[in-house]
């Protein structure tokens, strides 16, 4: 046409987007899969460029998805550019009701002083019956959880459970009521119930996502603190 050779336009064309950006790997924050990702930004490494990330996939090296990603990870770029994302911890003061920016030094020192303080004062080294145990009672973990309901032999494994001997603070369940599990959760705890657990049922509007999780983790969070 008019004399040009388009064939390096055309092959401009097919090159990706991502042909010349850079890579880098990281890890999905959502769930306790933990798969793989490769983060592409744009922008080289010099010190007066910002770089922009442009496309997030799975990584094929990853031994945990090797190369997939569910439609959470596989929007996790939208996530890193969201203009609302927190980049700095803050800290909301007993009794203040703003939330107020803070160092991460202060911020992890603050935690320390209060886990080691916590910590000090509810260690004990044995329980009633005289065991040797090591462990403070006043510190609460919260684990990944996504999947682990439907592999769990609970009929099996918590066969002689017993609330007495038991021995918990809260057990709190929560799924949204459009997830996947909440069939498997339901019938975990329907188990609970015939074993006279004081389980709290917690069913919230919505899918296996981030939005219902961080919902029910506000609803949860300030229960492992209240005295009993
Ligand atoms: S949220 Fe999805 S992509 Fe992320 S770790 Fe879990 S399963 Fe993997």
């Amino acid at each position: 046409m008019f004399g040009f050779d388009l064939k390096p336009a055309y092959a401009q064309l097919r090159t990706l987007k991502i042909a010349r950006a850079n890579e880098t790997r990281s890890t999905c924050p959502y769930c306790a899969v933990g798969c793989g990702t490769i983060i592409y930004t744009i922008g080289d490494r010099a010190k007066n460029v910002t770089a922009q990330v442009v496309h997030v996939e799975g990584d094929p090296d990853h031994p945990t998805n090797r190369g997939t990603l569910c439609p959470k990870g596989a929007s996790l770029q939208q996530d890193i550019m969201n203009d609302r994302r927190l980049l700095k911890p803050q800290v909301r003061r007993p009794g203040g009701t703003q939330w107020e920016d803070i160092s991460w030094d202060d911020a992890l020192n603050e935690i320390a002083a209060r886990v080691k303080k916590t910590r000090d004062e509810s260690f004990i080294e044995k329980d009633a019956a005289g065991h040797t145990v090591n462990r403070s009672e006043s510190i609460a973990w919260i684990g990944g959880f996504s999947s682990a309901v439907h592999n769990l032999n609970y009929t099996q494994k918590l066969a002689s459970l017993d609330p007495k001997t038991a021995n918990l603070r809260l057990l709190w369940i929560a799924c949204g009521t459009e997830d996947n599990l909440i069939k498997p959760n339901r019938k975990l705890v329907d188990f609970l119930k015939t074993k006279e657990m004081p389980v709290t049922q917690i069913e919230t509007p919505g899918l296996h996502t981030w939005l219902v999780w961080r919902d029910n983790l506000i609803h949860f969070t300030p229960l492992l603190f209240q005295q009993k």
